[in-house]
């Protein structure tokens, strides 16, 4: 049983649904990525797993309990990283921390001494005394990150956690999340970053228009196209019908047609050379062929049609 289970979950804001029957799980120990463009439906997810609005439909399930039947018991399980800065500006970044584990329930005494080790954790010791608005971009997400992991969460919910800010402060991040998950600490991980969803997820669900349109493994994603090959084909597509050409949609599957291009995988298990050269006898004057590995901005547009670019 997962640590997080979502199940059936709907939720619509007037003609417009958010979340539309979205299933998932999240194991222990490991990071599931939701993967999606702006306005998939991620924030609602999260908000509703957290407590924060209750779905139409569905149930969430934490440490095999449903949500409501015991806020609070969900609630100390887990930990919530908004994407908007849940942070006092006013207050240093030990303040910060400080207060976040007050309203968790830790005594003062295990507050400060859990402040400092995040600090530490999180490089800010030495800026640990200074007002949280004198913090760059990249150091307010970091305090923002420790805010939610005073109580030692199980589970962490982090909702697009690198939005913003430079590469360096990126990696860093990155490279924290990397170390919970190394600690044991399952994360639920909401992103638009196909690079983010590759690196760093061990399982990710593909959402677009509130729909969970595909998951699993980067692999088993991958084999979804049909294959362990691409081949992305130059011409002029602009008067080409791949539905015209005869057996086609039987021997490759269409990743994308753009007027200067087509990627297709083909379909079974078939030689490159012989698709190469199926391909190559194709009613069209291709200029330009290229074979690759299939990427998940791949996998994303063959189910979307769209490209979800950083
Ligand atoms: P982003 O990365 O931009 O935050 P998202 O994937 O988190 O996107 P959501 O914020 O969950 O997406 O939004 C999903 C859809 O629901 C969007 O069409 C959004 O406009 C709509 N929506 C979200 N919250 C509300 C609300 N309170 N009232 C009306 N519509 C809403």
């Amino acid at each position: 049983m997962g640590l997080l289970k979502v199940q059936g979950l709907f939720k619509a804001f007037g003609a417009i649904r958010a979340v539309d029957a979205v299933s998932f799980e999240v194991r222990p120990g490991e990071i599931y990525g939701l993967l999606g463009p702006n306005g998939a439906g991620k924030t609602t997810t999260i908000s509703i797993i957290s407590g924060l609005l209750k779905p139409d439909a569905g149930e969430v399930f934490v440490a095999g309990h449903r949500f409501w039947s015991d806020p609070q018991k969900a609630k100390r399980i887990m930990g919530v990283v908004p994407q908007e800065l849940a942070i006092y500006d006013e207050l240093t970044g030990r303040e910060n921390l400080e207060f976040w584990g007050r309203m968790a329930g830790l005594s003062s005494s295990d507050a400060k001494s859990r402040a400092a080790e995040l600090l530490e954790a999180l490089t800010l010791t030495d800026r640990a005394k200074d007002a949280v608005k004198t913090y760059s971009g990249g150091m307010k997400r970091r305090i923002n990150l420790g805010c939610a992991l005073l109580h030692r969460p199980q589970l962490l919910l982090l909702d697009e956690p690198t939005v913003g800010i430079d590469p360096q402060a990126r990696m860093n991040i990155l490279e924290f999340i990397r170390n919970l998950r190394a600690s044991g600490t399952a994360i639920l991980y909401t992103t638009h970053y196909l690079e983010e969803a590759e690196t760093l997820c061990q399982h990710i669900g593909i959402i677009d228009h509130g729909r969970l349109l595909a998951e699993g493994t980067l692999s088993e994603l991958q084999e979804r196209l049909g294959g362990d090959r691409v081949f992305v084909l130059e011409a002029d597509f602009k008067d080409a019908s791949p539905d015209a050409w005869d057996g086609f949609h039987q021997r490759f599957r269409v990743i994308q047609k753009t007027e200067r291009q087509l990627a297709v995988a083909a379909i079974g298990t078939r030689d490159p050379s012989e698709c190469l050269r199926d391909l190559l006898g194709l009613p069209v004057r291709v200029e330009n062929v290229t074979l690759k590995r299939p990427s998940l901005n791949d996998v994303f547009l063959q189910l979307t049609g769209r490209e979800l670019r950083e």
